[in-house]
């Protein structure tokens, strides 16, 4: 069965009732005791993977100087051995909250990225663990970052099936499970029996399957979400509205990225992205950003993003 947006904000507004997110987005979110936002600020969520180094060499004054750019809630990015960095869970978790931001979202990956029958048992026995120290971490919503290896249909089958099993895992904790993208999910597949396309115009024959439409189709929707990192999207040679259309309810979360700076490059439409999520019931995103022009810090990057987004009109 879909679950449907409703539901989902339905659960998101019975995890939030110790107050998390201004959600400004999904009003249902914003019932009673909203975190506080910098005055006259949109609330708007950042992965901590966008500061590298200049967050990790000073945990608790980077984490202060995110909440004073403006960002309110923040997915994180480190999490292993059971720690975030060099810090024990409860130590990091009081550094945010003491900086007056809130953690949403975690990104996670288990050791291998090569599932087997033989390896699924450990790979849901870290789940369990992470799911264990997110739940102390207050977030909401547990994403694995990183393509697992999918050569075939029968790799993409038990993807899924451990998808599915991490989610459900999540779950029972109160935590959604989700997934995020690059470009390596665009790439395609022979359908069992297909030969691939082969000569020079081989690449303009679309052939076999998508590996990200197999990972929607295979997923159970009640136990999975998708995170879409639209950047990463545009860069797999896909339209983030197309999938929008196709699949309503199954991105609820999403990566704002651009090349750069966001709004500085010519790749991404975000007036069009935002409008098409808010219309399918957008309930969190987090800015990221990878490559920092010349003569910026990674600070001035995630800073410039912000003031993009607050200062745009399309977002709400
Ligand atoms: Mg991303």
């Amino acid at each position: 069965m879909m679950e449907t947006k409703r539901d989902f904000l339905k659960k998101l507004s019975l995890m939030t009732v110790g107050g998390l997110m201004a959600g400004s987005i999904a009003p249902v979110i914003a019932s009673t005791k909203n975190i506080p936002t910098v005055a006259g600020k949109k609330s708007i969520g950042l992965q901590i993977y966008s500061l590298g180094k200049e967050l990790t060499d000073n945990v608790p004054a980077g984490m202060k100087k995110i909440a004073q750019i403006g960002y309110s809630t923040i997915e994180l990015a480190g999490y292993g051995n059971r720690k975030m960095g060099q810090y024990e869970i409860d130590a990091y978790r009081k550094i945010v909250d003491d900086a007056g931001l809130k953690i949403t979202s975690s990104h996670v990956n288990p050791a291998t990225r090569n599932f087997t029958r033989e390896n699924v048992d450990s790979i849901y026995e870290f789940w369990k663990q992470a799911v264990e120290d997110h739940v102390k971490l207050g977030v909401r919503t547990l994403v694995q970052p990183m393509m697992p290896s999918i050569e075939s249909h029968d790799d993409a089958k038990l993807v899924c099936e451990v998808f599915n099993k991490a989610g459900e895992i999540a779950k029972a904790a109160g935590i959604k499970w989700g997934y995020h993208n690059h470009n390596m999910e665009f790439k395609r597949i022979a359908k069992p029996g297909e030969t691939p396309p082969s000569g020079p115009f081989a690449s303009f024959m679309p052939f076999g399957d998508v590996i990200y439409d197999l990972l929607l189709a295979g997923t159970d929707p009640n136990l999975v979400f998708f995170e879409m990192d639209v950047y990463w999207t545009v860069m797999g040679q896909n339209d983030p509205l197309e999938y929008f259309e196709k699949y309503p309810t199954r991105f609820p979360v999403l990566h704002i990225k651009d090349r750069s700076v966001l709004g500085q490059s010519g790749m991404m439409n975000f007036e069009n992205i935002f409008k098409k999520a808010y219309a399918n019931n957008l309930v969190e995103y987090y800015v990221e950003i990878e490559k920092i022009k010349a003569n910026m810090t990674q600070f001035d990057g995630v800073k410039a993003c912000f003031d993009y987004l607050n200062n745009a009109s399309f977002v709400k």
